[in-house]
This record gives structure tokens, sequence and C-alpha cells, in this order.
């Protein structure tokens, strides 16, 4: 089983090698504008979903195999603080390469001392925070019940007190949600508190979970991200935007590789030159319409057309 995907060439991590320490959405979340689709494990309490020595023994394998990426990235399709061993894997990894370690995280658990202990020696922590007040935490973000507003930002907060790399807040902005004075400067007065290094404005430039979720404007980004002041860029790029029509027409082509033969979300990915991560949402919507089905072979997950 591969845990590694990548390099992924990005704006923000040059290229970054992806590793994915829990399952297909397994997150404290459901956000409305998660581009891997609706949470299917929505959960708050940790597990060693895969042994640490395979994962480590994966990204050191792929490390050989590829040019020096800039970043080794622990984000992947879910909530990699879920993942209870993670202290273990920044540091395995660490004793192995000096490529600096990112956590992508929502930032959900820092209220919990253990994790900002666990995640100490990662070189770089990029955490979301999308809104201001918990009712537009629980709109957006859709948590956990065990997850509060206030122990988020709480823990947020708490993490810049004892973690000593850089923090990059990274903001999501909701079209006629999020995207108004109003709400931007009660997250800013959050933000004031996390005081993050730098400040990184994305909108819904891919597909969202949900239909009803719209981007904002390149322009309107612009002049939202002056209210953050000098540490905030905007980081969405809207080179990527998806029609729901070109979303519909690559799930064909996903479909009619796989009619052709059978294919790992890895080979469908290389094959159609996809993200792992989009692949993925492709294959889950084709599970759910029942149009193709997974088995094992051997170590390898396989799907295949019905
Ligand atoms: S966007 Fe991130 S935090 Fe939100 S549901 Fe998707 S994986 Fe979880």
């Amino acid at each position: 089983m591969s845990y590694t995907f990548g390099p992924v060439p990005s704006r923000r991590l040059g290229r970054s090698l992806g590793v994915d320490l829990v399952p297909f959405k397994t997150c404290t979340f459901d956000c409305i504008y998660c581009q891997l689709g609706k949470t299917t494990d929505k959960r708050m309490d940790r597990k060693t979903f895969f042994a640490p020595r395979d994962i480590i023994k994966d990204v050191l394998r792929r490390l050989k195999e590829i040019p020096r990426p800039d970043y080794i990235t622990l984000s992947g399709s879910g909530e990699p603080t879920l993942y209870s061993p993670i202290e273990e894997i920044i540091s395995g990894i660490k004793k192995t390469t000096d490529i600096p370690v990112v956590l992508l995280t929502n930032g959900s658990l820092f209220w919990i001392d253990e994790i900002r202990a666990a995640v100490k020696e990662a070189d770089l922590i990029i955490p979301s925070l999308d809104a201001g007040d918990k009712n537009i935490f629980a709109y957006v973000n859709r948590p956990h019940s065990g997850i509060s507003f206030e122990k988020t930002v709480e823990g947020l907060c708490r993490l810049r007190e004892t973690y000593k790399n850089p923090i990059w807040l990274e903001v999501f902005l909701i079209g006629g949600v999020t995207d108004i004075r109003g709400e931007i400067l009660k997250i800013k007065k959050w933000a004031d508190c996390i005081a993050p290094d730098r400040i990184q404005l994305n909108t819904a430039v891919r597909i969202p979970a949900e239909g009803f979720v719209d981007m904002v404007g390149k322009e309107k980004m612009e002049e939202l991200r002056s209210l953050f002041g000098k540490k905030c860029e905007v980081i969405a790029d809207y080179s990527k935007v998806h029609s729901v029509g070109e979303f519909r027409r690559t799930q064909e082509d996903v479909l009619d590789l796989l009619k052709r033969r059978p294919c790992s979300v890895d080979d469908i990915s290389d094959g159609l030159n996809l993200h792992r991560n989009e692949t993925a949402k492709y294959v889950q919507e084709l599970m759910d319409r029942h149009l193709i089905k997974r088995e094992m072979r051997g170590n390898r997950v396989l799907f295949f057309a019905h």
C-alpha cells in the first residue's frame, strides 16, 4: 500500500511529496467546500490507522525514486492529527532527511496539549480558520459534535505560544458567507491572537462537496486581503477553476479508463494526469453511483468498472 503521493507542484510549497496518515475522508470536519467530497468517517478519537514503520518506509522508498522535493507534507485525504503516532512519523522522517516537514491541518485539535506537543518538531504548520464565530463555523466546517469554535480558536492561539517554527494560517472564504467585511473582521480578530507568520486566502476554485458553495472572485479576494494587512496573500489558483461540466467529463474519462483495465488510484492519477486527491473524489462518486467496484489484488486496491 502506498502512503505517499506526488510530488505535487504547488504555488506555496513548490514541489511537495504528500503523505497520507489517515484513510480517505477521515476527518474532524465535514466542510461544505471540501474538494474531496463528503466526510465518510467524522471522528475526533485518534488512532494508529497504519503502522508508522510502513509509512516511514514508504516515504524513504519514494525519496530514492524522485528528485529532491521542496517539502514533505503531512496532509492527504483527511485530518492528519487524527493519526495518533504523528510524532513518530515527524521524528522518523527528520532522522533520515533534512527536507522540511510541513503539517497541513484543519487546526481543530490543538486545544489538546498532547497534540500540540506531538507536532512541535514540524518545520511549518499550516492550519485553517474559516470562520469568525460559532454559527459560521458550524455552517462551513460542520465539525464533530465534540469540537466547538471556542476550543478550536483557543487551541490555535495556544499553538502560537508553544510552537517556535512558522505558522501560515489558511482562511477559506465562501461567496455570500464570509466574503463580507464584518465576517472578515471577526476572523481577523482571532488571526491577531493566533499571530501567524502569514495569512493565506483561498476559495472554492475546485468543485466543492456541496453544490451551493460559491467561489469568491479574484478582485473581491484582493479587496478582502487588504483587511488582513501586510502578512496576507491570496493563494487561490484561479487557473484551476473547474466547471461542473468539466467535472462530469473527467469523471467519464476515469470510467472509460476503468472499462479498459482495472487501476489503482495512483494508476488513474498517472494515466489522466490528475492530482491524487482529485482522483479519489471521482472514484468515490463512481462508487456511490455503483458504476465501479473495489477489490484487493495482492496488496493493491484496484477499481473495476461493472
Ligand atoms: S476540507 Fe479538510 S478539514 Fe474540511 S472536510 Fe475536507 S479534509 Fe476535512
